[in-house]
């Protein structure tokens, strides 16, 4: 059985990134918000063990927030060195970290490898010019692809992150940035939806009447799509929407945007309802779906909702978890 996973993650805000994506307002956080000095880091480490079961897990250091490979290169290594003797002593198993595309070379891979990095994220956000530019991300498609080739070739775990909502961008534009995705042969993938967050050039075109963001439904709609997408081609997806630490950390709040807290959890009742719709056929009082542990919430759905819907159509709603099946796969009876 695969082992649970925990990331302890450390966050290292972009001071003075040189970029100016629309939506982000990190670009000008320099003097506000201070990189964590390693009596942090360990600090974090330290807390985050504690909470942690002690046997049959994998645990990562995940350097996440700005663009770790940005920072000069000693400043990266005090940060890995900081994870060496949790690496040797067995208490964590490796390091991941997220970059932009075009922070990636063959040295700085070269100096990852050796200090034990495991996974590497890149923010691709798009796979379409177009949407790159008016997102004023400063990179091109090109520098995606190249960034993954060489990730992959050098042995790490490969992520990409992705955006949807984004100016310019459409339904067609994101399915063809996932299908893009998967033929780089990314091994994991993130989707967030692109908010509104006061501070931004975003919030200025949204003033504007400039920019209308996805609504809720919209893009739970979509992620659902891309989820499918993405499980189907074996890319795993690690998250769809951001978590609330991860999106007002610079205590910048949320104008406008398809926004909830359990976006994810939305997401999966929508794939699963549209899994058990295709699947319903035959008459009978009583419907009992099994589906694996993982997915027992997912297929019950956000408060009950597909429960609820099932109970509009049976007298009698079962769900049963079953460790012998397949993650995503379930069976269907109705008697
Ligand atoms: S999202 Fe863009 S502006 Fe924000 S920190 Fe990253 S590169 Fe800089």
């Amino acid at each position: 059985m695969k082992r649970p996973h925990f990331n302890i993650p450390v966050f290292i805000p972009e001071l003075a990134c040189p970029f100016r994506c629309v939506y982000c307002n990190q670009y000008n956080i320099s003097g506000r918000c201070a990189p964590p000095d390693p009596g942090q880091v360990i600090n974090i480490i330290e807390d985050h063990l504690l909470t942690l079961p002690t046997e049959g897990r994998t645990v990562e250091v995940a350097f996440f927030g700005g663009s770790f490979t940005g920072l000069a290169m000693e400043q990266q290594n005090i940060y890995l060195d900081l994870v060496q003797n949790y690496i040797d002593s067995g208490l964590i198993q490796g390091i991941r970290l997220s970059t932009r595309p075009d922070y990636i070379s063959a040295s700085i891979l070269h100096n990852l490898k050796k200090k034990r990095v495991r996974a590497i994220e890149l923010g691709a956000q798009s796979l379409d010019e177009e949407v790159l530019a008016m997102a004023g991300r400063g990179h091109k498609v090109e520098d995606v692809v190249q960034a993954t080739k060489i990730i992959r070739e050098a042995g790490f775990e490969t992520g990409l992150q992705m955006m949807t909502g984004l100016p310019g961008d459409t339904t067609e534009k994101s399915l063809t940035t996932a299908h893009k995705i998967i033929s780089l042969g990314a091994d994991t993938v993130r989707i967030y939806p692109t908010l509104v967050i006061e501070d931004t050039d975003l919030a200025y075109l949204y003033r504007q009447g400039k920019y209308h963001p996805q609504t809720l439904e919209e893009a739970t709609g979509l992620c659902a799509e891309l989820f499918v997408l993405f499980n189907e081609a074996g890319v795993n997806v690690l998250r769809m929407g951001l978590h609330p630490s991860e999106t007002f950390y610079d205590g910048g709040s949320l104008l406008a945007g398809p926004f909830h807290p359990a976006f994810g959890e939305l997401v999966m009742t929508k794939v699963w309802k549209h899994r058990i719709e295709k699947a319903l056929s035959g008459k009978g009082n009583t419907v009992e779906l099994q589906v694996h542990p993982s997915q027992l919430n997912a297929a019950i759905g956000h408060k009950a909702a597909n429960k609820k819907w099932l109970a509009e159509k049976f007298q009698r709603v079962v769900f049963i978890s079953h460790t012998d099946i397949e993650k995503y796969d379930f069976s269907i009876n109705i008697y």
